[in-house]
């Protein structure tokens, strides 16, 4: 592999999609107009989206794709490598776009599910330290920091409602 870069590089959208209908090709699956439009969305988002919300960006651009066809079709381009599964905790699965950066790790909000990451070196050194003071060969290590952000610290944010459905539109104008 050659040497990672400071700030990781995502495909863009429309790169995605090529890539993941080359994947399709190369295993003989179905290409469909539906999946190349998830791996876009997916792809083409900096976020970490659960399979609802890219229903809902789905429904947003006027594409009807059901939630099996959605769930499917993110299992398929976690197989393809073009998207990481993550896993925080809430009870479902996020998912987010492969980029070409060695590892890094995420801030959870419980409040409004808003989800930021970061790289810090001195963690990536300290998980190498511990491993070796309990005479532990490190592979790899997942972190996640849950706690409130700062939006939400300062009364800016709705909180999300506790289970997983659908949160009302944050820009939409409730007044009308
Ligand atoms: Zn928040
Ligand atoms: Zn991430």
């Amino acid at each position: 592999m050659s040497a990672a870069p400071a700030v990781g590089t995502a495909h863009t959208a429309q790169q995605g999609r090529d890539a993941f209908r080359a994947y399709l090709r190369e295993h003989n699956l179905p290409v469909t107009a539906q999946r190349l439009v998830i791996a876009e969305v997916i792809i083409g988002s900096a976020e970490h989206l659960s399979a609802e919300e890219v229903t809902q960006v789905l429904a947003e651009r006027g594409e009807k794709a059901g939630t099996a066809t959605v769930y499917r079709t993110l299992d398929l381009l976690v197989r393809s490598g073009l998207v990481v599964e993550r896993d925080f905790g809430e009870g479902f699965r996020r998912f987010e776009a492969a980029r070409d950066v060695p590892h890094h790790e995420h801030l959870l909000c419980t409040m409004c599910g808003a989800v930021q990451e970061f790289r810090d070196e001195r963690l990536e050194r300290m998980t190498t330290i511990i491993a070796e003071s309990h005479d532990f060969a490190r592979q790899q290590h997942r972190l996640v920091i849950q706690g409130v952000c700062a939006a939400c610290r300062r009364g800016e944010r709705s909180p999300r409602p506790s289970s997983s459905t659908s949160q009302p539109q944050p820009n939409r104008d409730s007044s009308r």
